[in-house]
Order: C-alpha cells, then sequence, then structure tokens
C-alpha cells in the first residue's frame, strides 16, 4: 500500500506499545505490573465529575469555540495568575485536546521546513515525533554523564540561525529532574537575546519533593505575555490524574494563539465540552487533592528510593518531581531494550527503556501506580537483576526460575 512517507516512519509511541504488551499478558492471566505507565491511580476529582455531568445532562452538548469554553479559559487566567504571578488575557490562552496537542499546535504554528528545535535529553519521547511532524529538525543536546541537567554553554553551542525554539521540561520525564532557577533564567535570558521560543511543558510543574520547587519561566523575564518569548503548556493530565479528558492549554503571545486557533478549526473544531466542563471542574474546585496526589506519589517516590539503596550495580539520580525514576543499568552490560525485555519476560514487570527518552543504558521505572505495585514491582526487578537472587520465587501462582540476563 502505497503511504505517505513521513506519516510511515512516526514510530508508535513505545510507552503505548508496552502498555498494550501488559494488557495482553494480564488477559492471560499473568500477574504483571506496570511500571511503565505514565498516570497516576487516583479517581477523578469530583468537582470534576459533577461539572461535566451536569453538562452531559443538560442535553446541550454541541460545538463550541475552538479556542476553548470562556468560562474554562476564565478558570485557566485564574490558573496563572495564581501559579505563574502573570495576568494573561483570554486572547493568551487555547484550549487544546491534551497537553499532547498543545504541544503539536504550537510546532505546527511556529516552524518552517527545516527549522530547528533545540530538545533537552533526557526528553519526552513525543518531543522528537512531532518536530519532525511538522517539518522541523530536532537538535539534542544531552547533558554532562552522569547528570540529567543540560549545561547552558552547550545548549548555546547548539543554537543555530535556523533555531525557532527550545523545549523544556521541567519537572523533567523521564529522569524526575528539576532544573534549578539559574539555569531556568539562563535559558530565558538566552531566548531573549536571541528571539526564539522558549515552550516550557509544565505539566508536572506541581508534583515536586521534599519542598523543591520548579521555577516558572516567567519569573525571570520582565516582558509581558505579548513581547515576552515564553511559552506555557500545561494541563488536567498529571496533576489533577485526568488523563482520559484530554484537557490541556497553552499561554502564549496573541498573534500564536490566533494561528493556533485557526489550526485548531481545520483539525479538530476543538475540545469536547463535556470534558472541558470536567477541566473547570477540577481547577475551581477543592485544591487539596493536588496536594494529595503529590503527597502519594512522593511517598512511593520513598518507597522505591529505600528499594535502590540496597540495589547493587544500579545508580541512581533521585527524582526531585514527577513520577518517574531513570536509573543507570549499565553495569548488566546489556542495552536498555533488552534489560527491558528481560524484566517483563523474567519478572512480568513493565519498564520503559531510556534508549526512547536519549538515554540509553536507563531504564523508567514510573512509581504514578499503587505503593503496593512499586514495592512488589521493585522486588521483582531486583530478584530478576541481582546475581545473587534465590534461584526461584512465584509470580501470581507461577513458579519461576531465574536465568541471566
Ligand atoms: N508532556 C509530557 C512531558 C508528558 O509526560 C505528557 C504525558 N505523558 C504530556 C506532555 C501529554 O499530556 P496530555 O495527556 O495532557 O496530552
Amino acid at each position: 500500500m502505497k503511504l505517505s512517507r513521513l506519516a510511515s516512519e512516526i514510530t508508535i509511541s513505545p510507552t503505548f506499545a508496552l502498555n498494550d504488551e501488559a494488557r495482553l499478558l494480564r488477559e492471560r492471566g499473568e500477574a504483571v505490573i506496570n511500571l511503565g505507565i505514565g498516570e497516576p491511580n487516583n479517581k477523578t476529582p469530583l468537582s470534576a465529575v459533577i461539572a461535566s455531568a451536569a453538562k452531559l445532562t443538560s442535553g446541550d452538548v454541541k460545538y463550541v469555540a475552538p479556542d476553548g469554553m470562556p468560562s474554562l479559559k476564565r478558570a485557566v487566567i485564574r490558573y496563572t495568575e495564581e501559579n505563574y504571578d502573570r495576568f494573561v488575557a483570554p486572547e493568551n490562552v487555547i484550549i487544546t485536546n491534551g497537553a499532547k496537542q498543545s504541544l503539536f499546535n504550537i510546532f505546527y504554528s511556529i516552524l518552517n521546513p527545516g527549522d530547528e528545535v533545540i530538545v533537552l535529553a533526557p526528553y519526552w519521547v513525543s518531543y522528537m515525533q512531532m518536530i519532525r511532524m511538522c517539518l522541523g529538525v530536532p537538535i539534542v543536546v544531552t547533558p554532562e554523564d552522569g547528570t540529567f541537567t543540560p549545561c547552558i554553554d552547550e545548549i548555546e553551542r547548539a543554537m543555530t540561525s535556523s533555531t525557532r525554539a527550545i523545549i523544556v521540561n521541567s519537572p523533567n520525564n523521564p529522569s524526575g529532574a528539576v532544573y534549578p532557577p539559574d539555569l531556568i533564567e539562563k535559558i530565558v535570558d538566552l531566548c531573549e537575546k536571541k528571539g526564539i521560543f522558549m515552550i516550557c511543558d509544565d505539566i508536572y510543574h506541581k508534583l515536586t519533593f521534599d519542598n523543591t520547587e520548579a521555577p516558572p519561566a516567567y519569573r525571570f523575564t520582565k516582558n509581558d505575555v505579548e513581547s515576552s518569548h515564553v511559552i506555557v503548556v500545561n494541563g488536567v493530565a498529571k496533576l489533577y490524574g485526568m488523563t482520559g479528558f484530554r484537557v490541556g492549554w497553552v499561554i502564549a503571545p496573541r498573534e500564536l494563539v490566533r494561528v493556533m486557533t485557526n489550526v485548531t478549526v481545520q483539525i479538530t473544531s476543538g475540545v469536547s465540552p463535556v470534558s472541558q466542563a470536567a477541566a473547570e471542574g477540577a481547577l475551581t474546585g477543592a485544591q487539596s487533592m493536588v496536594a494529595a496526589l503529590r503527597l502519594q506519589i512522593q511517598n512511593n517516590r520513598d518507597v522505591l528510593l529505600q528499594e535502590m539503596s540496597s540495589f547493587n550495580g544500579v545508580r541512581l539520580i533521585e527524582p526531585q518531581g514527577t513520577f518517574y525514576a531513570l536509573p543507570d543499568v549499565r553495569a548488566f552490560g546489556q542495552s536498555s531494550v533488552d534489560v527491558s525485555k528481560f524484566l517483563l519476560k523474567k519478572a512480568r514487570v513493565v519498564v520503559v527503556p531510556g534508549k526512547e527518552f536519549g538515554m540509553e543504558g536507563h531504564i523508567r521505572i514510573s512509581f504514578a501506580g499503587s505503593v503496593n505495585d512499586v514495592t512488589e514491582g521493585m522486588a521483582r526487578i531486583k530478584w530478576a537483576l541481582d546475581p545473587t537472587s534465590p534461584n526461584e520465587i512465584h509470580i501470581g501462582d507461577k513458579r519461576v526460575v531465574r536465568d541471566w540476563l
């Protein structure tokens, strides 16, 4: 079949592929633990359920404004004021089908063929594919071995006359790193000096641990949203555990929002009002659930660190945010894909190979699920990888014999 070359080159998201494999194994009765997953296991906040149910039962579910319902935009404006100390106009806000569509729409709206976007490794897999889908060129900047924080000089060196943007994701998926304030400040300065966009993927911005704060880029610019080069992407998926509602948003200069709105009109006509009502309910309802979720995830992180402390051969930079850890497994002498396959086969635990995030030699472990899954999953990983482990264990009702990686 003759298909688009560009589309055919887009690879399936490895996280989705692994989730699928885990689901198939589970359906066959295998006791699989999914530490690959990128979503908290909480229930939808009640205020979101009530608001979306009210919208649905009104029977008035029609097309809405493509850039978002005015009431949700107002909630986003308040959120931006409270969390970013910035007052923005409705024309600076566009609501999208998840942060994913925010990002795609930004790339589509700012890039001409061959334009470059700087991506900081380790990076979230979709950036690379999205940039290519928009005919841009991702330029990867890798941090020094043993750290997950990029160096400003390396970033500056990667910039060319074709650079249009840099994408910054802190707290970072997949490493859990939170970039320090002085790095964020230097990136803001550099972007303003060079006239390029700083796209802040802030989807995990409140999920930080031990009083660490992810400093917002807006703090380091005197320019208003209109003249600043900062673009902020956010959404309800991670902070409220509302991944299935598919609501994200962008704060950007009006001109960019206008172009993004035109793009949206031609592609999706906007986001379902049922989902938008849910997002509004979450943003305007009791915020204690965000704090509770953060604490639950911090507790899971602590359990993971405890398990890691007795894990020979594995090095881990402590995650300061998100719900991911990216341990270095190079000591086992195998590729990250082979280690991940081995863990699924032997220990029935899903993890994601670091290769997918531009960090070969590492595996991404998610601690977003239940504390039992984190504890049991880590125990199985240690059993499978540690040569001093007992020869066999029971996983579910099956006896599993250990062999070497
Ligand atoms: N950015 C990052 C860094 C993410 O990890 C994710 C979700 N895995 C997204 C964006 C997309 O979020 P959403 O579900 O709102 O599309």
